[in-house]
């Protein structure tokens, strides 16, 4: 498939919609982003790669990091990890507290924040040091050591984080976490503040096009947990907005207010694209239509 050629048609596709959506406001370190970017990047199942734009360039994976944190927590609980956090959609935004408390502390899916931070917890209680550990494994995915917290947007989400504050408190409260309030959003915050071009997130997202294993051949998770968790970015992945990107697009994938998608293509490919400026959702405008664009010109999507 000669990628490079639809990439191009896909920037022509996009022209219309360049000024539509609004960067996200609710960190105020991320609105500082230019507006104006667009990357995408594609690595086939034989390992060749294609770029367009400003695919390295680095930006915040804000809630796509919450796919490699559920990654590595499923490593160490297995199944058990669902008694702590379900995966059912949630229908609700991703950083809603009403669900919460009518369904007992226990966090729908891993990809809102309540699911994330159960998560989180889960990996401090696993690793020695979280943090570090943390950022070991993602580097070990993208196959590069040049990853980096941005210790200003974790610095700058903690300033405003006070509904994840209260998240991270109603969990406590539900004995849904067990270590300190703190120490879990500080680990949240961080994992949202995670830099990544889009080549490094596609190359990092390789294992769920390859049946659980790295470019390297390093194996992440089985072959029945990767159809697990392609299973829950299909119906979790994408916020209030995962019908849709299903119905448009039909690849399983995350988003992040960062203006980042990753989709997996199993078998055939990850892509990973970058468009700053969100829907009312908080999906990338021009990421959600450069992919239904892919899907609709290859004619190639899992459904
Ligand atoms: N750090 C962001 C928050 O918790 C992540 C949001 C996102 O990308 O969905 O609000």
């Amino acid at each position: 498939m000669n990628y490079n050629q639809i990439f191009e048609k896909i920037d022509d596709a996009l022209k219309p919609f360049v000024s539509d959506g609004k960067i996200s406001a609710s960190i105020p370190e991320l609105a500082m982003v230019d507006p104006t970017k667009f990357g995408i990047h594609l690595l086939d199942n034989r390992g060749n790669d294609y770029a367009f734009g400003n695919s390295d360039e680095k930006f915040s994976i804000q809630s796509i990091s919450k796919v490699f944190s559920l990654s590595l927590a499923f490593q160490f609980m297995g199944e058990q990890i669902w008694q702590r956090v379900g995966v059912e959609p949630s229908g609700n935004p991703f950083n809603s507290l009403v669900q919460l408390e009518y369904e007992k502390g226990k966090p729908r899916n891993p990809f809102i924040n309540a699911g994330a931070m159960v998560i989180a917890d889960i990996l401090i209680s696993n690793l020695e040091n979280p943090k570090e550990d943390f950022l070991n494994f993602v580097r070990k995915l993208a196959h590069t050591e040049n990853i980096h917290y941005n210790e200003s947007v974790a610095l700058s989400e903690k300033k405003v984080g006070f509904r994840n504050a209260a998240l991270a408190n109603f969990l406590k409260s539900f004995g849904s976490i067990y270590n300190e309030v703190d120490i879990v959003l500080d680990f949240y915050f961080h994992q949202c503040s995670l830099e990544m071009t889009c080549k490094e997130l596609a190359h990092s997202f390789y294992y769920f096009a390859n049946e659980g294993f790295t470019k390297e051949r390093i194996k992440i998770l089985t072959q029945s947990q990767t159809k697990r968790l392609n299973a829950l970015m299909q119906t979790c992945g994408f916020y209030d907005e995962s019908g849709e990107f299903a119905y448009k697009v039909g690849l399983p994938g995350k988003s992040g207010i960062g203006g980042g998608i990753i989709a997996i293509h199993p078998k055939n490919y990850s892509v990973a694209t970058w468009g700053p400026k969100l829907n009312e959702k908080g999906n990338s405008v021009l990421g959600m239509k450069a992919l239904e664009f892919l899907t609709t010109e290859t004619q190639m999507s899992i459904f």
